[in-house]
């Protein structure tokens, strides 16, 4: 059995939507949902026992009370910690049940979130938060930030380290999962994603930034504790490692760590050196881009609609695919729009992996030989970059094109479900100012025929956007057309 645990303070706007959510699980097996009313003043007891769920109450008011009053109610073996602003999607409690039945040396699973309405630098967030978690796991053995609303564990576990201790660095979320690490080990998976309400990163930037460089700064200092302790063994005593000292690695570190971060993520950086993710002009003008093709049916059907509306655009095609898809790559460029490098595997990491180089001259070569043409325009997986592979572009008379526009298209489907296609349309036309560069699929990397492929999504929302934003008076133009430069060497 599941018990899923919920806190909730003053929650009756936000409760009945995580509730229904959770009702609408497809997992098969048992499961109780348990709200604990940490002191509420509105209809938060009301609200959720018509929802269904079990309500008890906690008087003493903070997260870590009410997480241990609920914990200790709970009859499932496994205990799942949610929140009542989030959303969960249909196969959240069916992947954690699987995931503990496939791994028993596992003692708990760390998921991820997204906003529901994100900011501009959300993405950046997710990317941080990513990162320090995958550095986590290397050096520390565990993940280091832990979400309160996705975060699930083994009741035995939870019993032998005593629970929530209230005193601790955020009791359910560092707190719990440090605890817990003692006794097992702490799986994260960055799939596992949830939709939460963006209500607690509204706050001037600023803020945000500080706590960015502080968290960051507490993850270095673990990391030179780490450190010291190898050097401690080996009987060498380090001055450097004095607290004040320590404080000021941990926070030139923590620095450094993000401007490269920002540098290697953001689409828009130019740390590394010149990108193209923008026009500066003023006219009405926008270039519509398609990456990861070619993928059938999805590229025919966006060159269908393409031609219908005498819309040209650029597509960043992944050379396996061209591959594979050799007419419809010859058709691209046939019907007028513009192919550009999307390199040849699409790996991930690409721009720090040391085969990268030769993955987009691969990508050139049959890019060449199936269409006759040598790509002047170079767009990096994810829009990761490097200051090498900057270097390697210019050699090779590529330029680095990333975006300004996106919402998101390849991962809706994938892990997040389907929203309407005019809800997508909107979020697009939304972020349009002139000279913007839009991120659309018609592939999904190197997979075809499944859920992630599937990009009927992009293909129903394509005629809306064009509709909408000629409408409104812009015309749609190439990359080389937009920046001034030419399509291919
Ligand atoms: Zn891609």
């Amino acid at each position: 059995m599941i018990s899923v645990v919920i806190p909730a303070l003053n929650e009756e706007k936000f409760l009945p939507e995580c509730l229904e959510s959770l009702k609408n699980q497809d997992y098969q097996g048992d499961y109780e949902i348990i709200v604990v009313d940490n002191g509420s003043v509105d209809n938060t007891s009301k609200v959720a026992s018509k929802c269904g769920a079990k309500v008890f109450s906690c008087s003493k008011r903070g997260v870590a009370y009410a997480r241990q009053t609920g914990a200790y109610k709970a009859s499932g073996d496994i205990i799942v910690q949610a929140d009542a602003d989030t959303t969960y999607p249909r196969n959240w409690l069916k992947r954690i049940a699987n995931h503990f039945s496939s791994h028993p040396e596992s003692v708990a699973l760390a998921g991820a979130y997204v906003y529901k309405d994100p900011l501009r630098w959300s993405k950046f967030e997710y990317f941080m938060r990513h990162l320090t978690n995958i550095a986590g796991r290397l050096f520390l053995g565990k993940a280091v930030l832990v979400s309160g609303a996705n975060f699930a564990f083994r009741r035995e576990a939870f019993l032998k380290v005593n629970g929530y201790e209230a005193n601790s660095l955020f009791p359910d979320q560092w707190g719990i999962s440090r605890r817990l690490s003692r006794v097992g080990s702490i799986s994260y998976d960055k799939t596992l994603l949830v939709t939460t309400s963006a209500r607690r990163i509204q706050k001037p930037l600023c803020f945000i930034l500080i706590g960015m460089v502080l968290n960051s700064a507490r993850m270095s200092s673990h990391f030179i504790k780490h450190v010291a302790n190898l050097f401690k063994r080996f009987a060498m005593k380090l001055p450097l490692l004095r607290t004040p000292a320590r404080l000021a690695t941990s926070v030139s570190l923590a620095i450094i760590v993000t401007v490269l971060s920002y540098g290697y993520i953001f689409p828009g950086s130019q740390v590394f050196g010149k990108v193209y993710s923008i026009s500066k002009t003023s006219d009405k003008v926008v270039a519509l881009t398609f990456d990861d093709g070619p993928n059938e049916p999805y590229t025919s059907q966006v060159l269908d609609i393409l031609n219908s509306y005498g819309v040209k655009a650029t597509f960043f095609t992944i050379g396996k695919n061209v591959e594979l898809y050799p007419e419809t790559a010859r058709r691209i460029i046939a019907e007028g729009n513009v192919l550009g490098n999307h390199t040849y595997s699409h790996n991930a990491n690409h721009a720090l992996i040391s085969g990268g180089s030769k993955d987009i001259q691969l990508a050139q070569e049959v890019i060449f030989k199936v269409t006759g043409v040598t790509p002047h325009l170079y767009r990096p997986p994810h829009g990761k970059k490097s200051p090498w592979e900057l270097q390697f572009l210019k050699q090779e008379r590529l330029v680095e094109v990333t975006w300004s526009v996106s919402a998101n298209d390849q991962h809706i489907l994938a892990y997040l479900g389907r929203p309407s296609p005019e809800t997508f349309a909107k979020e697009i036309i939304s972020k349009m100012k002139p000279g913007k560069i839009v991120l659309l699929h018609d592939g999904y990397g190197l997979t075809h025929g499944d859920i992630k492929s599937d990009k009927s999504l992009t293909v129903e929302a394509l005629p809306m956007i064009i509709e909408e934003l000629q409408h409104q008076g812009y015309k749609f133009v190439t990359i080389p057309e937009l920046l001034g430069i030419p399509a291919y060497n």
